[in-house]
């Protein structure tokens, strides 16, 4: 296996984007273990920043007060395909960063340009350190973070696929309906405020191959963006 891009000799970069419940983390992951790349989770990171917002009493509402606290966390992504792991200040925070105090938030600090500003220099380390290429995922991967990736997806489905899935995933954890109503309309909210940001907004780059996987299984959409990856980076699978 060959995980160099061979007409430019740089390290394979795949910028994943989509909104949320397109499934982007699921096949991103599963793309990046079958292809031995790393794999890159933007929003643990966006997440990340928030839960240490909310920790330290910083209140999300204010930009400046964001602005000027985002500088002190120090957020390491473990990028390996295997088992992510996500850390603030050394701390495992892979679990309270899924909380509904922080999902709630974290579309508030994402629209920070300090935010950003940062955590785009930390993701980009992170493609810079991977060794054979890396599979990224976000809002803005293609657009702002990664504009000379390898290769560009903007994963989407319907807004009712979206929220059946997030439903019976929520549903397999034994959630309540009053939560799952609830998170529904949490995730449209998060939706609306990622797409109409001013900075870095959730958009299709223009160069980005739109798959809509709201017909598909989840094997069809791995399979689909696998097969996408081999043939533009002349990559095969393990
Ligand atoms: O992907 P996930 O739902 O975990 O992302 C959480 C939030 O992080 C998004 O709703 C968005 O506000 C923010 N985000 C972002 N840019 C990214 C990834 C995530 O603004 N590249």
């Amino acid at each position: 296996m060959d995980s160099v891009d061979r007409a430019s000799n740089s390290p394979v970069v795949v910028a994943i984007d989509g909104p949320s419940g397109s499934g982007k983390s699921t096949v991103s992951r599963a793309v990046a273990a079958r292809l031995g790349l790393s794999f890159l989770d933007t929003g643990a990171m966006y997440r990340a920043m928030t839960w240490w917002m909310l920790a330290n009493g910083v209140d999300v509402e204010d930009a400046e007060a964001v602005a000027v606290a985002c500088g002190k966390p120090v957020i390491v992504s473990g990028t390996d395909a295997a088992g992510p792991t996500i850390t603030v200040d050394g701390q495992d925070v892979s679990g309270p960063i899924r909380g509904p105090e922080v999902t709630g938030k974290v579309s508030a600090v994402a629209a920070v340009p300090a935010v950003r500003a940062r955590l785009v220099e930390l993701q980009r380390g992170c493609a810079s350190h991977a060794e054979r290429g890396i599979v990224a995922e976000g809002r803005d991967m293609g657009s702002v973070v990664f504009p000379n990736a390898t290769v560009k997806v903007f994963l989407t489905a319907s807004e009712r696929a979206r929220a059946e899935r997030r439903a019976a995933e929520l549903r397999a954890k034994g959630v309540d309906e009053a939560t799952i109503t609830a998170m529904a309309a949490d995730l449209a909210r998060r939706d609306a405020a990622d797409s109409s940001r001013r900075t870095a907004p959730l958009t299709q780059a223009a160069d980005a191959v739109l798959v809509d996987t709201s017909e598909l299984t989840l094997d069809q959409v791995i399979d689909t963006i696998t097969a996408l990856v081999e043939q533009k980076a002349g990559l095969t699978a393990a």
